[in-house]
């Protein structure tokens, strides 16, 4: 039996219950109130009769949280306490999710399972490995490039997570620099006290993958550039270099980052800065991506969709999920992200699949996502006590644009459309506007 619990029902709605459950006939409002002594409320905050209540009865979820990591769950390795209140209101009393969450985080030096164990143990749930979407998580799409031989940049365990996206052939810019030692002459320390001869049998490089921040910078930026410039053949000089050049997919496109500094430090933007203004001065041409992607690209948006779609199905929630949360703290990458992707479904609606703004789109089945909307918190990058970089600067100079080159400047999609303290109060709030219990 299923009735609507109330016209002005939050979502909930009854059917019958386990045994044993007071509520194993359908309640009135009325009843259920005074069962629970909620005094008019459809479920209270921890109540044991309303939590037995809402895992049972609750009606499937139609809509989803995309949540960012750094800055919004944690700051470096300590969880922020919020995200523990949070995740209060997100499970059930089994500890199974109410919702479909994914984590969709702009960090990449690190395996996915390896993510989902750390958070794991910071939430104090088991969070799953296709939970977590990484910076380069959306590379596993291009399938086209997973035969060819490709030059990885990054650290950490670059070649277990190139397979992992699907790359056979990669070769790591330490293994570069080792079959051409003479090409990395920056550090006088490291330059060969010999001059080697370079391999005749070293195969051609086809395209390049750029996972995250390497260390060394100037060895990675002078090996990326000596295969772009020679397409592929680094040994050998050429006299002109080849425009297009060989295919470059990068992940990871955050200026800057917050850690337990005070100050943010250096992200994969801008080490991607450094590489493209290189490439345009030494070439005169413009570096050109396959596929970027990471926030704000529209692409990590629709793989992100994909899997709380995957998710829902998994789960057996019948109701399609129409409207997606995205909650982070950069206003460059999560909100800038989710608005993008929000005037991407809208467009969808009215005009079908189209090419908008930078980072490749994903042709994926139909979708009933109609929305996704952006809230910011402030327990990262993003200060209400500091001047943002949308607003204007007093004294009519230009704010910065942090974004990347490929991603214009929109103050409209760096607005928020919720600023809130932290993803407690985020989770309190999107609750609140889908009709749900706290
Ligand atoms: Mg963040």
């Amino acid at each position: 039996m299923i009735f609507n619990y109330s016209a002005a029902s939050r979502g909930l709605r009854t059917r019958d219950g386990p045994p044993g459950c007071p509520g194993s006939a359908p309640p009135s409002a009325g009843a259920l109130a005074a069962r629970t002594g909620c005094a008019g409320r459809q479920v209270a905050p921890g109540c044991a009769g309303c939590l037995i209540f809402s895992a049972a009865w609750e009606s499937p979820p139609t809509f989803g949280f995309l949540l960012d990591i750094d800055g919004v769950l944690v700051r470096g390795h300590r969880v922020i306490p919020a995200a523990l209140e949070a995740f209060r209101r997100l499970l059930d009393s089994q500890g199974q999710l109410r919702v479909p969450v994914v984590f969709v985080t702009n960090a990449g030096n690190i395996l996915q399972h390896g993510k989902a164990q750390e958070l794991s143990a910071l939430l104090g749930f088991k969070v799953e490995p296709d939970q977590v979407i990484l910076s380069h998580s959306p590379m596993k799409l291009f399938s086209q490039y997973h035969r060819r031989r490709m030059l990885v940049s990054g650290q950490g365990p670059l070649v277990e997570n190139a397979r992992a996206l699907g790359f056979e052939n990669v070769v790591t810019v330490d293994e570069l620099r080792a079959a051409f030692p003479v090409l990395d002459m920056v550090d006088l320390q490291r330059r060969p006290k010999t001059t080697p001869l370079p391999p005749s049998d070293f195969p051609a490089i086809e395209g390049v993958l750029l996972l995250g921040e390497p260390v060394r910078w100037e060895t990675s930026l002078q090996l990326i550039m000596d295969v772009l410039l020679s397409n592929g053949n680094p040994g050998t000089g050429l006299a002109t270099a080849p425009y297009p050049h060989l295919p470059v997919l990068a992940s990871n496109m955050d200026l800057l980052w917050m850690a337990e500094a005070k100050m943010p430090r250096f992200g994969h933007g801008t080490f991607l800065l450094c590489l493209e203004t290189i490439y345009q001065k030494v070439t005169g041409k413009e570096l050109r991506y396959e596929g970027l992607m990471g926030k704000p690209s529209i692409l990590t948006y629709q793989y992100a969709e994909d899997l709380i779609r995957q998710q829902t199905e998994r789960r057996g929630w019948v109701a399609p999920i129409q409207n997606l949360y995205a909650v982070g703290d950069n206003p460059m990458s999560d909100v800038y992200g989710a608005n993008l992707f929000h005037q991407y479904l809208q467009m969808v609606k009215h005009d079908g699949a189209q090419e908008l703004g930078a980072g490749g789109l994903w042709k994926q089945r139909p979708s009933a996502t109609q929305s996704c909307t952006s809230i910011l918190v402030c327990t990262g990058v993003y200060s209400p006590k500091v001047p943002v970089s949308t607003e204007p600067a007093q004294g009519g100079e230009e704010p910065p644009f942090h974004g990347h080159r490929d991603f214009r400047f929109s103050q409209e999609l760096m607005e928020a459309s919720h600023i809130v303290h932290d993803v407690d109060e985020a989770v309190q709030l999107v609750f609140h506007k889908e009709g749900w219990a706290l």
